[in-house]
């Protein structure tokens, strides 16, 4: 059995927090999954980094439960917040109908490839029936590491649809896919996956 998380990954997101918080991240695919909540919606932020996110859902007037597996991540992001963001790992989430939306950006991408459906799984949960799912990875055709030694999933389209139709029922699950530059410098190619949870 592989582990839930990646510790080389974990490292050095614990290492490089106050770097990274000086990277703000793009902004376009959060707007249009805000536009699709309604008002004041409850949202788990998976892998919140230093919060610029949750820092504009905040602002949206939604209710954001801002979450990363690095403590030193959190603690960014609380600070940004002005209130406490959780420290959380992916396999640690054991809410059960609590969200209308889990915003995950650039984060389930660490997640080993055997351990990516039980996250999935546990999100799917987590959801409200008719709830709004978004995450985001780098593409790609086998699990490998960047010149940071960050261990990345780089799932195909294919391989990403059969991991999330495991997971559970999803009434929608489209994929977009975009070219962005990562804290590692390099251009990349990502999948966005947005999926919505049957109404029930
Ligand atoms: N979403 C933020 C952003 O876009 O700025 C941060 C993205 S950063 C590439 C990935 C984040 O996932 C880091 O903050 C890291 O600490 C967190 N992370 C990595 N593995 C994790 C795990 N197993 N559980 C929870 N968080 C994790």
């Amino acid at each position: 059995m592989t582990q839930a998380f990646d510790d080389d990954t974990l490292r050095f997101y614990r290492g490089n927090a106050a770097a990274y918080a000086e990277r703000k991240p793009a902004g376009g695919t959060l707007t249009r999954f805000l536009g699709e909540l309604p008002p004041g919606a409850r949202i788990l932020e998976l892998g919140c980094g230093a919060g610029h996110h949750a820092a504009e859902m905040l602002a949206a007037g939604f209710d954001i439960d801002a979450t990363d597996g690095s403590p030193e991540m959190a603690a960014e992001a609380s600070r940004r917040l002005g209130r406490p963001a959780r420290t959380m790992l992916f396999h640690q989430l054991d809410a059960d109908a609590l969200y209308d939306g889990v915003w995950a950006y650039a984060c389930l991408l660490h997640v080993p490839r055997d351990e990516l459906g039980a996250v999935l799984t546990r999100v799917h949960r987590a959801l409200k029936p008719g709830g709004l799912f978004y995450a985001s990875f780098k593409s790609g055709e086998a699990e490998g590491r960047d010149k940071l030694a960050r261990y990345y999933n780089y799932p195909s389209e294919d391989w990403l649809r059969a991991c999330y139709a495991e997971a559970g029922a999803w009434e929608s699950l489209t994929i977009e896919t975009s070219e962005g530059r990562g804290f590692d410098q390099e251009v990349a190619s990502f999948l966005h996956v947005v999926a919505r949870k049957p109404a029930g």
